[in-house]
């Protein structure tokens, strides 16, 4: 881990991280009982702030998915809100970071099963630039692995095990020599990225695969379907054939890791020219405009930190 992590919320208190460990029996560790979140915070370097984005929106998810797996916390939205602000504060960070939550099945037992197992909540913020260091855009493949599908693991439950169905995708796209894989659901139809969501540009249109796709419904991708309606581009949600991708004009992934993210080419075939195209460039420069607080109709999007 990044020595620049100092402390984390973990058991009730903000602790040393070196303090913040979990037993080897620990139910949501044996089983991946567990569902998290992640969180960017942008360091605006002019108002020497720091922004958390979508904080409510992400806080909300996370209570969805906690529900399905019959996970509870003492704590409220509100209530965590704070803490993440004081655990920010607390660090004193003058960078742009990643918050990660992890909601869990703390008790140490035996046993598959999820009722009367108590479950804990811990936190902590690691500083955070590009999740594909620097590239200027992603060369990737369809994976030959499947999304898990809904009636499987829910992938809009971010529930931790199902991360290994996307650790497989990504391992064996870097294995081949591709920077990212896109995953389809068992019926063939476009699903996502390993930890992304991704968006088409056809005839200047703007196309995501929907809800229903086994996606995680993204809180970047919603952000992104806001500002292009904004700046008037047609969007479409809808299922999504495997060789649109070959069609596409443009292509990008959008997500809190990969924010967003021009792709080049698929499976060797080249995205339009080959480079950054105009849609995704306008959309990209919108984003990083709205994580420094510089647009003003985003401002509600932010929670400033100091
Ligand atoms: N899909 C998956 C599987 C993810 O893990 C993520 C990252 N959270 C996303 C999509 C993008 O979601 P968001 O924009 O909310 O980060």
């Amino acid at each position: 881990m990044d020595s620049r992590v100092k402390y984390a919320f973990f058991e009730g208190k903000i602790v040393p991280m070196a303090e913040a460990k979990v037993s080897i029996a620990t139910h949501g560790f044996m089983y991946a009982t567990s569902i998290f979140e992640g969180i960017r915070a942008y360091w605006n370097a002019e108002q020497k702030q720091m922004y958390v984005l979508r904080m409510a929106d992400h806080l909300e998810r996370m209570f969805d998915s906690m529900k399905v797996m019959l996970l509870e916390i003492k704590y409220s939205a509100a209530q965590l809100s704070d803490i993440i602000v004081d655990l920010l504060k607390r660090q004193e960070f003058d960078v742009d970071v990643y918050i990660r939550i992890t909601v869990y099945k703390s008790a140490k037992k035996i046993g598959v099963g999820l009722q009367n197992v108590p479950s804990d909540i811990c936190i902590f913020a690691v500083p955070f630039d590009d999740y594909y260091e620097g590239k200027e855009g992603l060369h990737v493949c369809v994976s030959n692995w499947r999304r898990v599908e809904d009636n499987a693991i829910p992938a809009r439950c971010k529930i931790v095990g199902a991360y290994a169905n996307s650790a497989l995708s990504k391992a064996d796209a870097v294995t081949a020599g591709f920077d990212e894989s896109i995953v389809l659901s068992e019926s063939g139809s476009v699903s996502e990225g390993s930890a992304m969501n991704v968006f088409l540009v056809r005839k200047g249109e703007l196309i995501t695969p929907s809800g229903t796709e086994n996606i995680l419904e993204g809180i970047t991708r919603a952000s992104i379907l806001t500002m292009a309606d904004d700046l008037n581009i047609k969007t479409q949600v809808r299922e999504v054939d495997r060789s649109e991708l070959y069609r596409a004009e443009e292509l990008f992934f959008t997500g809190t890791g990969a924010q967003v993210k021009s792709i080049l080419s698929v499976d060797k075939r080249p995205v339009g020219n080959g480079q950054l195209g105009p849609v995704t460039k306008k959309l990209m420069e919108q984003y990083y405009a709205m994580g420094e607080g510089k647009i003003a109709k985003y401002k509600h999007w932010l929670t400033p930190v100091y």
